[in-house]
């Protein structure tokens, strides 16, 4: 049964920046999938974990701070003693930082980098060392942006990281497809969470945006979980390398 290549029942998936908007929504979507669920986040997520929970799912809250690699191998450790293998990781979490760039400073170049790019390279190869050990193959989505396709003003560092996250990606599809190992990417449109709430407070960003979305809605967290669960799923098994917008119809204007 096609339905049945959806199921993901029998894999564990870490998802990165679990407690809150995306990334929570990848979390209940994988779950209700059937995966069992690292979620790992700088601040607890108890609220992910009692949906997940509550619906009769597993979850597995993980703190690390991803501004560094340093949690990475441990967070890999720690999911094998747990759930046993890896099989999906969504590389989500991710910042953002708004100033002109004339004045940008170098934190905010670093900081940006360091978790929406290094992270994300060094948490790929993680999992991938460890997909190739298992000898299954495995599914990795990173989280861009529509900034991987477009230039954006005020957010220099946010849209170097975005762009480096859709060709990073296609380079390890590269590299890995021939280990039945699928690297892929989901560029998010305009999605209300925290990462937009600068934008959705000022009336006249927020109406420019709003009348450029043909669907004429901000995106949902739920928005981005199907699209998620069937890029970590043997539906998307000849998907490689692929960046899939997920953004109302924002690229199509
Ligand atoms: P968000 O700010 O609501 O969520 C980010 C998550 O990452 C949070 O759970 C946060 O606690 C976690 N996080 C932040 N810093 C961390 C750190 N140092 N270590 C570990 N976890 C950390 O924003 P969101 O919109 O849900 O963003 C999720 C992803 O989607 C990001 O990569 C973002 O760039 C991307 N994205 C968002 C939009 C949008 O419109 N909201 C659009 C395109 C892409």
């Amino acid at each position: 049964m096609i339905l049945d290549n959806f199921n993901l029942k029998g894999k564990t998936a870490i998802v990165t920046g679990c407690s809150t908007g995306l990334g929570q929504g990848i979390c209940l979507g994988m779950a209700e999938a059937g995966a069992k669920v690292v979620g790992v986040d700088y601040i607890d997520a108890p609220e992910t974990e009692e949906k997940i929970k509550k619906a009769g799912g597993e979850f597995l809250g993980i703190k690390a701070n991803l501004l560094t690699i340093d949690p990475i191998q441990g967070i890999i450790e720690k999911t094998l003693e747990t759930f046993g293998s890896l099989d999906i990781l969504v590389n989500n979490a991710g910042i953002i930082r708004r100033e002109d760039s004339i004045n940008f400073s170098e934190k905010d170049w670093d900081d940006v980098m360091n978790i929406n790019i290094k992270t994300v390279f060094f948490f790929c190869q993680a999992a991938g060392k460890q997909f190739m050990k298992q000898g299954k193959g495995g599914k990795i989505v990173n989280i861009a942006s529509m900034l991987s396709f477009q230039g954006g003003i005020r957010v220099p560092s946010y849209t170097a990281s975005k762009s480096g996250v859709m060709g990073l990606t296609r380079l390890l599809a590269c590299e890995w497809a021939k280990d039945n190992i699928n690297v892929n990417a989901i560029a998010p449109g305009y999605m209300d969470t925290n990462n937009t709430e600068q934008l959705r407070k000022d009336p006249k960003r927020s109406a420019e945006i709003l009348g450029r979305i043909p669907a004429d809605r901000w995106g949902l967290p739920l928005d981005v979980a199907g699209p998620a669960v069937f890029l970590a799923s043997s539906a998307a098994d000849y998907i490689n390398g692929y960046t899939l917008a997920v953004d109302g119809g924002w690229l199509a204007r």
